[in-house]
């Protein structure tokens, strides 16, 4: 679904409580939620609040501070919920695996100790 199209994303859906989503962090521009289909031990979906940017190059583009403040969040989430060491994940474009076009970046991780990051441990999207 385009966030330039006439209904709503998923997302935007999510951020004005229409449907459940289990949120774990919100700023005043960001909101971060739990993915519906894990990928990962933890898998957290951080969008932004403004649905105007499609994907993380338009993002870049347009507002790069909010960018920022987007992967501070995903931080933030990272250091909450996973060792230390993360993937964070931006897919651009259908090919590419993105299904909501609401810029959002996947934070993948583990919570527990593990010598590698392979897809055995984190999957792929
Ligand atoms: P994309 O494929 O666009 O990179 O990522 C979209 C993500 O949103 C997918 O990982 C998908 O599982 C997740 N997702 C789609 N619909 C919902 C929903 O209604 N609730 C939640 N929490 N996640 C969703």
């Amino acid at each position: 679904m385009s966030s330039s199209g006439s209904q709503p994303s998923i997302f935007s859906r999510i951020i004005a409580r229409e449907i459940p989503a289990t949120i774990v962090a919100e700023t005043e521009h960001i909101i971060a939620f739990l993915d519906i289909a894990p990928k990962a031990p933890v898998h957290v979906v951080v969008t932004t609040k403004d649905p105007q940017y499609q994907n993380v190059v338009e993002l870049a583009a347009g507002n790069s501070a909010l960018l920022a403040e987007l992967v501070a969040v995903a931080e933030q989430i990272a250091a909450e919920r996973t060792n230390g060491q993360f993937r964070l994940v931006f897919n651009t474009g259908a090919a590419a695996g993105q299904t909501v076009f609401h810029v959002h970046a996947h934070v993948m991780g583990s919570p527990e100790l593990t010598d590698h990051l392979g897809e055995d441990s984190l999957g792929t999207l």
